[in-house]
């Protein structure tokens, strides 16, 4: 493929899907995720053709280190290799931790930390053998200060903040790139479950005064994936000032 390739997890709606557009936009070929139908990603994709843009479906649960493996056998049969990652897929889980079941905490850190693990793992022997490559990993402020009632979440994204420096310190001498959008509060799904009343509350916290949007974080990754080689390590604010 002539096309410069990226793969962006969870990609059928909110940041993942405006990343997935901004790629397609300049001009990448747009490996597109999601775990649950192949007709959200379609819908993502018809967006991608009004944009002239080009774009392959992958359906498959990012947090199963089997379901990574069959969408990375797809990627490598059609591409040879990518020469972006964007580890976005997520869940956010609001409760105290004393409540917490095994099986939400187990969901919650496959979902948002071991996901980053083996796409990372799938991705990385095709960039090392070309000497060039960009892991870009959606992170959130929480992962830095902590959030109550989202003590999961917080760890989870934490652990993503730590594999990407610790990743970009092993790929530096291969040229690969490994760097992470610490996000604040994004007007996505993910945030669908407050009133009104709440998102006012929470926006007048937020020293911009707004909730980020999606096609902001999504403009930070595409200039991340061409952002300078010397830049890697980093765990970059997208919060409108709140940290
Ligand atoms: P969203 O709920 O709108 O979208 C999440 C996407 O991930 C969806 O496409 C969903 O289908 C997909 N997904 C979920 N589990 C998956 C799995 N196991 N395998 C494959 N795909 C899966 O959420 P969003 O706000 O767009 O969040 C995207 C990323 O941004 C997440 O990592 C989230 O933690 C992070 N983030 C969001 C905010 C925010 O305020 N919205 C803030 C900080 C960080």
């Amino acid at each position: 493929m002539s096309k410069k390739t990226v793969l962006v997890t969870g990609a059928s709606r909110g940041i993942g899907r405006a990343c997935a557009l901004a790629f397609a936009g300049a001009g990448f070929h747009v490996f597109i995720n999601c775990s649950t139908s192949i007709d959200e990603l379609n819908a993502v994709g018809s967006s991608i053709d009004r944009l002239g843009g080009t774009y392959t479906a992958v359906v498959g649960n990012v947090g199963v280190s089997a379901d990574v493996a069959d969408i990375f056998a797809q990627i490598y049969r059609e591409c040879g290799s990518l020469d972006v990652l964007v580890n976005n897929a997520g869940i956010a889980h609001i409760g105290l931790l004393s409540d917490m079941a095994d099986d939400e905490w187990n969901r919650l850190i496959q979902t948002n930390l071991s996901s980053v693990f083996y796409c990372c793992r799938a991705a990385i022997p095709a960039m090392v053998s070309k000497k060039s490559g960009r892991i870009i990993n959606i992170s959130s402020m929480w992962g830095t200060v902590g959030a109550s009632c989202e003590a999961a979440y917080s760890a989870a994204k934490s652990g993503v903040n730590g594999l990407t420096r610790a990743l970009a310190k092993e790929l530096a001498p291969s040229n690969i790139q490994v760097n992470a959008l610490a996000c604040g509060v994004i007007d996505t799904a993910m945030n669908g479950q407050l009133s009104a009343e709440e998102k006012r509350e929470l926006a007048d916290e937020i020293p911009a005064g707004r909730f980020g949007t999606p096609e902001e974080v999504a403009a930070l990754a595409l200039e991340l994936a061409c952002a300078p080689a010397y830049m890697t390590g980093q765990i970059i604010g997208m919060d409108g000032g709140y940290i």
